[in-house]
Order: structure tokens, then C-alpha cells, then sequence
């Protein structure tokens, strides 16, 4: 059986990923933070289509969580091995530098850097074990270009991408590819405040993308014939910044 873990596989792009790699024929660790019935949601649709997987709940900021999830889920199933890892799991928490509290520098470094670090290394052994191994991580334009507002998020996606393309050299030579896709400006809960019309004019596509597109992406990173793709970045941004 061929294993894929999804981190917030719950919603939005990561519900898309989670069915994405159920369709080319993974079963799917879906895991999530808090929202259960989403998390379902994304399993019933996986099953819908002919697939199958499991939920794994656990706080990608917490090592502690991790180690208590997942390292069990990996003692419990020595027969199987997680051969595709999506960092997806992400917050935001936007405000101008001069006034940003501690919590919200903590909680978004935390959860996209520190999850990519703890997540990644729990699963990297059996990858290298193995001789194949496929991570990719959701990062963003705001990790490329930086944005106002979001130095936090800003800091840790591009935290991302540098240890992306350090980890990619580390592990080339055991069949392991490790990239990162940068989307802009998606259509889920996160952008859900924000206005499509008016913010359109300034994206060449003049729309927002989808979460399919992202998911499509991803799986073309993760199937066996991108293995000479590696630390590599990849935008999903309709055009707005390259
Ligand atoms: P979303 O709709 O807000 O969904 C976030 C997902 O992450 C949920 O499944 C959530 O789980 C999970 N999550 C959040 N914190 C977590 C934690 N500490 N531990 C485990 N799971 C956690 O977000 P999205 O738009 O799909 O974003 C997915 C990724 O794409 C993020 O890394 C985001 O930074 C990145 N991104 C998004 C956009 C965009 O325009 N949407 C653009 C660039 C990059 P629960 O359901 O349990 O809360």
C-alpha cells in the first residue's frame, strides 16, 4: 500500500491535495488541527471516488503532537511507510511589524516552519530506508516577494523554501525530491475576506486560482516521473509575480 500524508487536509487546498493523491491510487493520512468535520468530509470524498485513507489528527506546532500521532502511526504500521509528504498545513495572522504580538510571530513560524521541520523528519528515515521519497511543501508568494502585513508569514514560508532547497541536496541521492509550490491568491477559508473583483485587475489570469490547480501541481510533483525536479519552487499565481 502506498501511503501519502497530507498536513490540514481538513480544508481548502489540502482537501484538494488529500483527493488528489487518492485519485493516483495513495492511500491518505488526513490530517488536521481541530475541524473533525471537514477532515471527514475530506475522507468521504476520497471513498467516494474509489480511494481510501485515515484521519490523523494532530497540531503540526506542537513536536510533542507529532510524536504522539504520528510517531505511533508509524510504530503501529511498520509494514507500510509514508512515501509522499505535503507540508500543507498553514496560518496566517496579518498585522504591521511595529505592532505584532509575540503570538502571532510564534503561532504562524510555528506552524509552517516548525511543523516542515518535525513532520519532515519523523518521516525522512523510511524515505532514505527506502530509496524514494516524495515532499513537497506549500509555501507562497508572500515567501518570495515578502508582503506588507505579513512579515510573519512572509518569514516563515520563505523559511520554507530555504530549507526546501538545503534538504533537496541533503537527500538527492536516495531517490528523495523535495520541493516547494508557491500559490497566490486561492480561492479557500484564508482568502475568504478578501475581494476577488477588485483584486483581480492586478492578476494577469484576472481571477483567483483554485485549490484543484494547486492540488494539480502537487500531484505532478509527487508521482515518480518528476524525479529529476528537485529544490525547486513552483508558482500557482495566474501570473502576478515571477
Ligand atoms: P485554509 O483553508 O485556512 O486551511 C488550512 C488547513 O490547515 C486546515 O485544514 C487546517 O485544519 C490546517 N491547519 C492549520 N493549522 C494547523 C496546525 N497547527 N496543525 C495541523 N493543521 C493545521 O488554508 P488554505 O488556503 O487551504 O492554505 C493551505 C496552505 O496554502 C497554507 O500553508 C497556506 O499558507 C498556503 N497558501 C494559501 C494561499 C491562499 O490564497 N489560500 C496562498 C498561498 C499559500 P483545521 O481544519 O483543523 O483547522
Amino acid at each position: 500500500m502506498k501511503c501519502a500524508l497530507v498536513t490540514g487536509g481538513s480544508r481548502g487546498i489540502g482537501k484538494a491535495i488529500c483527493i488528489k493523491l487518492a485519485a493516483m491510487g495513495y492511500y491518505v493520512l488526513v490530517n488536521y488541527k481541530s475541524n473533525e468535520g471537514e477532515a471527514n468530509d475530506t475522507l468521504a470524498k476520497i471513498r467516494a471516488n474509489g480511494g481510501d485513507g485515515e484521519l490523523l489528527k494532530f497540531d503540526v506546532s506542537g513536536k510533542e503532537q507529532i510524536q504522539d500521532a504520528l510517531g505511533k502511526w508509524i510504530v503501529a504500521n511498520a509494514d507500510k511507510y509514508i512515501e509522499v509528504l505535503v507540508n500543507n498545513a498553514g496560518i496566517k495572522d496579518d498585522g504591521l511589524m511595529m505592532w505584532m504580538k509575540d503570538e502571532q510571530w510564534d503561532n504562524v513560524i510555528n506552524t509552517s516552519l516548525g511543523g516542515f521541520f518535525y513532520v519532515t523528519r519523523m518521516v525522512l528515515s523510511s524515505m532514505l530506508l527506502k530509496k524514494y521519497g516524495r515532499i513537497i511543501n506549500v509555501v507562497s508568494l508572500s515567501g518570495l516577494k515578502g508582503l506588507p502585513g505579513q512579515t510573519n508569514y512572509s518569514a516563515a514560508k520563505a523559511g520554507v523554501i530555504g530549507a526546501t532547497k538545503a534538504l533537496a541536496q541533503e537527500v538527492a541521492r536516495k531517490g528523495v525530491t523535495v520541493n516547494a509550490v508557491a500559490p497566490g491568491f486561492i480561492k479557500t477559508d484564508m482568502t475568504e475576506g478578501l475581494d476577488e473583483k477588485e483584486m483581480a485587475v492586478l492578476i494577469p489570469t484576472r481571477r483567483f486560482g483554485t485549490a484543484e490547480e494547486v492540488a494539480h501541481t502537487v500531484g505532478f510533483l509527487a508521482s515518480p516521473e518528476a524525479g529529476y525536479i528537485t529544490a525547486q519552487v513552483i508558482s500557482v499565481n495566474g501570473g502576478l509575480y515571477s
